[in-house]
């Protein structure tokens, strides 16, 4: 047995950010960090930082006022963080600078009261986020999910619409809704490339050529992840069996059988540590050792907030 490792693969640039977030906090704060919702999703992540003390809710209403509060990667509503100054929270914001930059196109087409489509899965706290930057009762924000939904959409004025996309969707499928609202609405406007981030772009495209060599695909990753599930969706479409892992325990030996050549790649949020214990395991049961995939060198780094470097401000704030 053969294991091929695609690259790039693991943790993007808005996870590891959204992670030194937390690390720097939880140095120079000497109170509870509180993080709304699920900073990526990925189960290992959350349970590690839940070791080191951090405590996961999903409303504001259940932190104490003046704690400190960090959003998750996916990103919040205006409500939210309305709810979190109410109640004069320290807030660090995780946000995904990428999930940010769709933020702020959907505030501004609320802002001019344009009616805006944006495409996402249903109930995906980034999708929340952003349909929460729309608040002008003078325009409207829909949620497309599929062709079906473009099909079944009406507007008040097709002549002036703006539509967005969530950033780690199925390129493929994307472009056909895209196709779809063009042909429905042709004098709809949005941005020149779908807002699908690149770190969700190269996994993808990373997969597609995995698929042309590997008898089976484990993509690793926790069955929340949006990004993991589309590279786990993309495998299957490509028609090699595929299976979303959380880690290596998940694996049943049943699936190897006169198996050649095993791919392995991982979400954005899934770190190399589960990729390691994967291999580990496909060593013990007689794999060779594995052969990296050359693919796209990501380069990109996320800063982390201001706030946090300077933690003369912060000790500041803890008085
Ligand atoms: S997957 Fe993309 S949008 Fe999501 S955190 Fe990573 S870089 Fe940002």
């Amino acid at each position: 047995m053969n294991i091929i490792l695609t690259n790039p693969r693991g943790f993007c640039a808005g996870v590891k950010r959204a992670i030194l977030i937390v690390e720097n906090a939880l140095k120079v704060y000497k109170k509870t960090i509180y993080i709304r919702h699920e900073l990526v999703h990925n189960q290992y992540v959350i349970n590690t930082l839940r070791q080191k003390g951090v405590v996961f809710v999903e409303k504001i209403e259940q932190i104490p006022d003046y704690s400190v509060v960090i959003f998750s990667a996916h990103g919040v509503s205006k409500k939210v963080v309305q709810e979190a100054v109410k109640k004069k929270l320290i807030i660090l914001d995780a946000t995904c600078p990428l999930v940010e930059k769709v933020h702020i196109e959907v505030s501004k087409s609320s802002e001019k009261a344009i009616e805006t489509i944006l495409i996402g899965h249903r109930g995906h706290p980034e999708v929340e986020g952003t349909i929460g930057q729309y608040n002008n009762k003078n325009g409207k924000i829909y949620l497309v999910d599929s062709i079906e939904d473009v099909h079944n959409l009406s507007v008040q004025n097709s002549k002036k619409l703006n539509f967005f996309t969530q950033t780690t969707l199925s390129i493929t499928n994307t472009k056909k809704i895209i196709a779809a609202l063009k042909n429905k609405f042709p004098e709809i406007s949005g941005p020149n490339k779908e807002d699908i981030c690149y770190a969700t772009t190269n996994r993808q495209i990373a997969v597609r050529q995995l698929s042309k060599i590997a008898d089976i695909i484990f993509v690793i990753g926790s069955n929340n992840s949006s990004n993991s599930n589309r590279l786990a969706e993309l495998g299957k479409e490509t028609g090699t069996f595929t299976k979303l892992i959380s880690s290596f325990l998940d694996i049943k030996k049943k699936w190897l059988k006169n198996v050649n050549y095993i791919g392995i790649t991982a979400g954005a949020s899934a770190p190399e540590i589960l990729v390691t214990e994967v291999i580990q395991y496909l060593r013990k049961i007689g794999a060779h050792k594995p052969i990296e995939m050359i693919g796209v060198r990501e380069k990109k780094i996320f800063k982390i907030p201001k706030k946090l470097l300077n933690i003369k401000t912060i000790l500041d704030e803890n008085g």
